[in-house]
């Protein structure tokens, strides 16, 4: 399969090589604590991303979080 721009970074991705991250949408049960993030009835999107990419986009909106005070 041909490589697809990362949504990301816009580089190119293999979304069969190992560790790809693919966008789902899917439904995430409310709970007490907010813990647990596990997806019922995923509906995969057509957009994948470096695992790197996703690592440091979740990190970086952590740290955002953290410097505005947020609680979630
Ligand atoms: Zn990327």
């Amino acid at each position: 399969m041909a490589t697809v721009p990362c949504a990301l970074c816009g580089h190119p991705v293999n979304p069969e090589s190992l560790g790809v991250y693919q966008r789902t949408r899917g439904w995430v049960q409310k709970r007490s604590g907010g813990g647990g993030h596990s997806v019922a009835l995923p509906e995969r999107e057509p957009e994948w991303a470096h695992s790197g990419c996703v690592d440091r986009a979740s990190r970086g909106w952590l740290t955002q979080t953290e410097l505005f005070g947020g609680k979630p």
